[in-house]
């Protein structure tokens, strides 16, 4: 195992040499923004394509952004014990298949799953090595905005912001919580818990 005779600090003895990231936070916040920007600013960072039974929105594309799954396969894939976890949000089903976190890991790299905070909890509970961080707006006010500057109608921003307050009222969950003010502070702080998690840039 890498490192093992180094002495001191060894995080993951017995697991995978590579780390297990989460990063969470209600839609709007940023998330999906900051985490393409840590990735594309790290070559030891991946992040995992989930599996999802929603509908590809336009531009998304299957195996890159999503497994976009029929209800029937993604309940096929949970009876075969391929989720590392799994969550219903807003209707539809998203999970974290074993196979797109349990590879890049034994070869050595950090993966970072993007979820949201019930899968986070699930993962808390399955890999105690895993870092939880929760990605959170500078204000409910500016939330606000960013979910209208999406252009959904009215009824979607007040359900997406009743989840948020939900997601937000259990931050004292994770290990970390990392204001997204602007992009590149946002992603030099979780570039930073990166690095204490055991990453190497
Ligand atoms: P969206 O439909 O906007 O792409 O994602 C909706 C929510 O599902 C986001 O909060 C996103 O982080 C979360 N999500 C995406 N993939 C997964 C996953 O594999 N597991 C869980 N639990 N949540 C996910």
């Amino acid at each position: 195992m890498t490192g093992a005779d180094a002495g001191g600090d060894a995080p993951r003895a017995g697991g995978p040499p590579g780390g297990l990231v989460v990063i969470s936070g209600p839609g709007g916040v940023g998330k999906g923004t900051v985490v393409r920007e840590l990735a594309s600013r790290r070559d030891d960072v991946e992040v995992a394509v989930s599996a999802t039974t929603r509908e590809p929105r336009p531009g998304e594309r299957d195996g890159v952004d999503y497994h976009f799954l029929d209800d029937a396969t993604f309940t096929a894939r949970i009876e075969s014990g391929d989720f590392l976890e799994w969550a219903e949000f807003n209707g539809r089903r998203y999970g974290t298949l074993r196979s797109a976190v349990d590879g890049p890991r034994e070869q050595g790299r950090t993966l970072v799953l993007e979820i949201e905070v019930q899968g986070a909890r699930q993962i808390r509970q399955r890999e105690s090595e895993a870092v939880l961080v929760l990605v959170v707006p500078p204000s409910e006010e500016e939330l606000l905005a960013r979910l209208r500057a999406r252009g959904d109608d009215e009824e979607t921003v007040a359900r997406r912001l009743e989840i948020a307050r939900w997601e937000l009222a259990r931050a004292d969950e994770f290990d970390y919580q990392v204001v997204n003010d602007t992009v590149p502070g946002c992603v030099s702080a979780l570039e930073a818990i990166l690095d204490r998690a055991g990453a190497t840039g």
